[in-house]
């Protein structure tokens, strides 16, 4: 696959400015931030091309930092799963680094705050709090407990620590500005309490829990982050940012947050509210369920990491919020998997077919790979007397517009085998066909000189005795409309009821082979891709045995969606 090689994006053209003033000694360090609340999806990719993509042009690193400062949602299921889809997407960090590690920094720099009396405990609910915030034009009114004295500030903090206080009761509040035309800056909580759940690495240790404003400026300064890059709803918490890093920082150095457009999908959701709801409902079959637009899911569906890093580099970066068409995600994959998926036959909807005067007991016919590509390799293809064809590539009253199988019709070719024409076809009590009758021109093989005689038509076929069972899953889009998240009303019945069709069809024996069983890299099952000829593009899905096959579609043939 091509990448193109594209202009620099503007956070690039930042980095080589910031490298030629000579900023930080030419010290390029990122981080991505996910919090351990959920699997990453695909929005979650395009930060991370930038954050590990800026540090690997620039010779800098790029670290992994858990941002788990709130323990009721986050767990170590989603730190695993997070570090493993990061190396799938073929980025390496330098360090993991979690939030919590500086639970105790922070915690003393809350209490230099407090002492410098740049913060204070509030004991009024969130609703009060939030109805003093005021409005962009409108000042807000200072909290009755904004001047307590600094010892008593100190007082409350600490019981808060001790689990003194009821989860709720009291929050530790900066002492900025209560008119500030920001809104962040007027008083923002610096800390909660929370004595419901452990954290998943802390334990019980802490009963007060920083707020992501005051957490992520100070943790970049930590570590040394140079260009902390965020999406676009950060813009509004940027001045905070460096006010907090301000408030306590020496020296020359400082991180700077730059931001660029998220990624919105149309016909799917990104919220990892809205996916962990689809998954606990049993809405979807798990996170990695292959409509889902997880990096799990996109993996199980049959996403390669190169097609989904091109499809981000095909949309760039931003500073404009847009929807992308799915449609171009798949494109990418399509486009990919045309170049390098071998060729195999599955029929959906078999019926049987005869060959009347095919006398011998069988033979193997050698089938290319990839048409016209002898150097991407062949597999061998029983052929006999007994083959099943699509039910949809015969019909019974011959027609001059239909190119396939009819009695006293056309001869059409059996794919890379020979030619042949119907004769006949047997029904069923119902009338439905259940075998066709034909004829076969022994002279006619593909590979041989008679190879080259043309017919209107090529059908797919299996051998019928070699043939194999298998479970096709048939996905299509998560969701009916272009845009869930922007209609009225519970998303969930905006769901497509149609996002999967389950087949058992027929295929091609040579998908037996032990290179199309998954194989665990990494604790992760890596698997063959296949274009099922007229059908679409395939991979194995890690639900198969050694007895039942199952396949799931990564991509349509076509765009079945464009308008
Ligand atoms: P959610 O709101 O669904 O919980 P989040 O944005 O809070 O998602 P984080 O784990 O905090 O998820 O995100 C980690 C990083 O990924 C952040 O830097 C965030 O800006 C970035 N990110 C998240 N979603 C997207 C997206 N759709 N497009 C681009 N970057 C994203
Ligand atoms: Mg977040």
């Amino acid at each position: 696959m091509e990448t193109e090689e594209k202009s620099l994006n503007f956070i690039e053209q930042i980095v080589e400015k910031d490298l030629a003033d000579g900023k930080n000694n030419g010290r390029i360090q990122t981080r991505f931030p996910p919090e351990p609340n959920g699997y990453l999806h695909i929005g979650h990719v395009k930060a991370i091309c930038m954050d590990f993509g800026i540090a690997q042009r620039y010779h800098g690193v790029c670290n992994l930092r858990f941002d788990d400062t709130n323990p009721v949602k986050e767990d170590v299921e989603y730190v695993d799963s997070i570090q493993q889809d990061i190396r799938w997407l073929g980025f390496q960090w330098g360090h993991v680094y979690y939030a919590s590690d500086y639970f105790e920094k922070l915690y003393h720099l809350a209490i230099r705050f407090i002492q410098e009396g740049k913060a204070y405990v509030d004991e009024q609910t969130a609703e009060q709090i939030a109805q003093q915030k005021g409005t962009p034009t409108e000042p807000g009114q200072a909290s009755p407990y904004r001047n307590r004295s600094v010892e008593e500030n100190l007082r409350l903090f600490q019981a808060m620590q001790n689990g003194e206080i009821e989860e709720g009761r009291m929050v530790l509040r900066a002492k900025i500005d209560m008119a500030n035309p920001n809104m962040h800056f007027r008083d923002p909580i610096m800390y909660r309490i929370i004595t419901s759940h452990p954290h998943h690495r802390t334990g019980r240790q802490w009963n007060v829990y920083p707020m992501y404003d005051f957490a992520h400026g100070q943790s970049d300064y930590f570590e040394g982050v140079t260009h902390s890059i965020c999406t676009l709803e950060f813009v509004v918490h940027r001045p905070l940012y460096d006010y907090f890093i301000d408030q306590f920082c020496e020296g020359p150095y400082r991180p700077h947050q730059y931001e660029f457009n998220r990624l919105n999908i149309t016909y799917t959701v990104m919220s990892k509210r809205k996916m962990l709801q689809l998954v606990k409902e049993g809405l979807v079959a798990g996170w990695d369920d292959p409509r889902m637009p997880t990096v799990c899911g996109l993996r199980r569906r049959g996403y390669t990491p190169e097609a989904i890093r091109e499809f981000i580099n095909k949309i760039g970066y931003t500073k404009v919020e847009g929807m992308i068409d799915l449609g171009l995600l798949e494109h990418t994959i399509r486009e990919s998997l045309k170049e390098t998926a071998p060729r195999v036959c599955a029929i959906f909807d078999p019926i049987q077919l005869v060959i009347t005067n095919y006398d011998k007991t069988g033979e193997t016919i050698l089938a290319e790979n990839i048409d016209g590509h002898p150097e991407l390799g062949s597999r061998e293809m029983p052929f006999a007397n007994q083959l099943y064809i699509e039910r949809g590539d015969f019909q019974e009253i011959s027609d001059k517009n239909f190119f396939r199988l009819s009695p006293g019709g056309r001869e059409v070719r059996l794919k890379s085998a020979y030619i042949i024409q119907a004769t006949g076809c047997d029904k069923d009590a119902q009338g439905n066909i259940t075998t066709v009758y034909a004829t076969y021109d022994p002279d006619s093989k593909s590979g041989t000189e008679g190879g080259n005689r043309k017919t209107k038509a090529t059908i797919n076929w299996v051998e019928c005795n070699s043939a194999l069972d298998a479970e096709v899953r048939l996905y299509d889009r998560l969701f009916a409309c272009e845009n869930p998240s922007a209609e009225e009303g519970d998303f969930r019945d905006l769901l497509n009821p149609n996002s999967l069709k389950v087949v058992n069809c027929k295929v091609e024996h040579s998908l037996i082979s032990e290179q199309h069983t998954p194989q665990m890299i990494e604790g992760i099952a890596q698997v063959g891709h296949y274009q099922f000829l007229k059908q679409g593009y395939f991979v194995v899905d890690p639900d198969t045995t050694d007895t039942h096959l199952v396949f799931n579609r990564t991509a349509s043939l076509k765009d079945n969606w464009q308008k």
